[in-house]
């Protein structure tokens, strides 16, 4: 069909000169720094000044999605630029993308059609350097340790416990598994080593959850690289690295202030996986935004099973937030699909596997109600194939079964095409009771903590362990990890541990493999199945088709 591609409707687009944009968000110009004419970074001292504003927080969750995503960043987008149509102050908070997903298969994550941030370009590639001072912190670690080993090992670090890996940001799997340190006694000591992707790195998920920079460097402090000969942790703060890992974030922690299509003031800033992480741009943009707007959009990554759930349970937790109401974006493919129909033929009205999907969406709907007690509509991201009975369909369920529905053509149509959910939303803060709660208590043991999650919030009957996780629960108990909240690494695809079972599944148990502790970050990970912390290339990856002109003008990012 002949629709333009993001990138085109991005590079017609006039965006405002920066400073505009912040004046829009109540920023001076003393209180931006700027990156070019449409980047600009705000100190994070500015979060100490009274602006007398608190803003509601609107989270973007999704059902289980199918493999192209759903359009959070969309809505998150598109919803926002409503509220500005409707006068009211809103800002956005969003993730950083990665270079990964930018060169292999998913493309950007600006957003799309009408409902994009922008310069697009840019926030796809390189930005403002955020992730490679992230990187960097990463990688002067793992020097240190290892120029700690080779100095005498003065810890007595047992190098086959090391659990600290170098990081670049890039789909590079040549450097999954590598062999370091090889030749001669002075090249340092050889070992098995191997490289994630920076948005994988510990360092990644302490900066989003950082408060402020004291808060960053105790975190840097706390990660945990190794285990000594006792078995006991060796930190960070042992090798007396996360000064300088600090020093070389400090300007990256300054959240980066850009604009949507329609010039309402947008914070890019930080992205961590949402699988061994928790997904969600830094605890300083959304507190920032907070700050300056009365109405703050963010997303968080994945379908709501893990990407609300931590959002609520990890990041809202630490930074003593809470979200007023939420959105789930749900779409007609995304219901087929967990209808059972195959991904090649989601283009196809096909009412019959529509209804059948349907359960999925109200689980993550009774999820966010009553698990979390927050105020929630469904916004229906129209797609161009919907058929008119699809949508019809969807809403008329929604309604027979109680559910707050909106239809959301921001992708379309930009924030004219958001005004429903925008308004939708807006009567949820007013009308509807907010019972917040999390989903469990930080206190109870690491096993009871999954079996919430997992019974509550995916429906498991329960959980199973394997003896890998049973040991690794009673070291990190024995060694103080106990009260950390849990950070669930599951398929996006299911609520449960398998990515072949949509729909709402019953009667089924979860297995948690292993565990690891991220304790700069301030999280267990529970592990339900082989996670890829150093993606590859697809045969065919989308840098083939990136080009740049003798103007500098960037082709074929999506
Ligand atoms: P998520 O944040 O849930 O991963 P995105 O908002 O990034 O999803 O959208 C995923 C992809 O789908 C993007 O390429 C976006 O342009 C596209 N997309 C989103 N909504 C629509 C829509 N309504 N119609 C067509 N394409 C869409
Ligand atoms: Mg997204």
């Amino acid at each position: 069909m002949g629709f333009k591609s993001d990138i085109e409707i991005a590079q017609e687009a006039k965006p405002l000169d920066i400073r505009e944009v912040a004046k829009k968000a109540g920023l001076s110009e003393d209180d931006i720094e700027l990156y070019g004419k449409y980047k600009a970074k705000v100190d994070y001292n500015l979060l100490k000044k009274d602006t007398g504003k608190k803003a509601k927080l609107i989270l973007a969750t999704a059902i289980n999605p199918t493999p192209a995503g759903e359009g959070k960043t969309t809505t998150t987008i598109g919803v926002a630029d409503a509220f500005s149509r409707l006068g009211k102050n809103a800002l956005v908070a969003l993730r950083e993308p990665s270079l990964g997903p930018v060169f292999g298969i998913k493309g950007g994550a600006a957003g799309g059609g009408y409902a994009q941030v922008v310069p697009m370009e840019d926030i796809n590639l390189h930005f403002t350097g955020d992730f490679h001072a992230i990187g960097a912190a990463n990688n002067l670690l793992a020097a240190m340790l290892d120029n700690h080993i080779h100095q005498g090992n003065a810890l007595n670090i047992d190098i086959r416990s090391i659990t600290w890996r170098r990081c670049v940001d890039m789909n590079d799997r040549q450097l999954r598994n590598i062999v370091d340190g090889l030749g001669r006694r002075v090249d340092g000591v050889t070992r098995e080593d191997g490289f994630d992707i920076t948005v994988a790195s510990e360092v990644m998920a302490a900066f989003c959850l950082a408060n402020d920079i004291a808060d960053l460097k105790e975190r840097l402090g706390d990660i945990v690289v190794a285990y000594n000969m006792e078995g006991n942790p060796v930190t960070a703060r042992e090798l007396k690295a996360n000064g300088a890992m600090a020093a070389l974030l400090k300007d990256a922690l300054k959240p980066n202030l850009v604009q949507t299509l329609e010039g309402t003031p947008a914070f890019v800033h930080g992205g961590p996986f949402a699988n061994i992480a928790h997904g969600c741009n830094s605890v300083i943009a959304t507190k920032m935004a907070m700050h300056f707007a009365d109405y703050v959009i963010t997303e968080a990554g994945f379908g709501a099973d893990l990407g609300a759930e931590k959002f609520i349970d990890i990041k809202c937790r630490k930074a003593g937030i809470k979200p007023d109401a939420v959105i789930i974006v749900a779409t007609v493919r995304a219901l087929k699909y967990n209808g059972g129909v195959a991904k090649d033929a989601l283009n196809e009205e096909n009412l019959e596997a529509l209804e059948k999907g349907l359960p999925n969406l109200l689980k993550h709907v009774e999820n966010i109600t009553q698990v979390f007690g927050l105020p929630a509509v469904v916004a229906i991201n129209r797609f161009p194939f919907d058929t008119e009975a699809e949508l019809k369909l969807v809403e008329d369920k929604c309604k027979e079964l109680g559910v707050n529905v909106a239809l959301s053509e921001v992708w379309a149509k930009g924030g004219e095409g958001g005004i429903e959910v925008a308004k939708e939303v807006l009567r949820l803060i007013d009308e509807e009771e907010n019972n917040f709660k999390y989903c469990y208590d930080e206190e109870l043991s690491i096993k009871e903590k999954i079996n919430a999650i997992a019974t509550k919030v995916y429906g498991a009957d329960g959980v199973n362990y394997t003896k890998e996780a049973d040991k690794e629960i009673a070291r990190l108990e024995r060694l103080g990890f106990g009260n950390l909240p849990i950070c669930m690494a599951k398929t996006q695809y299911s609520l449960t541990d398998d990515q072949t079972i949509l729909g709402r599944p019953e009667g089924f148990t979860i297995t948690v493999r292993d565990l690891t502790v991220s304790a700069g970050a301030g999280f267990i990970v529970a592990l339900t199945g082989a996670i890829m912390k150093m993606p590859g290339l697809p045969k065919a990856p989308a840098a083939e088709r990136i080009d740049v002109d003798e103007n500098g003008v960037i082709s074929g990012l999506f």
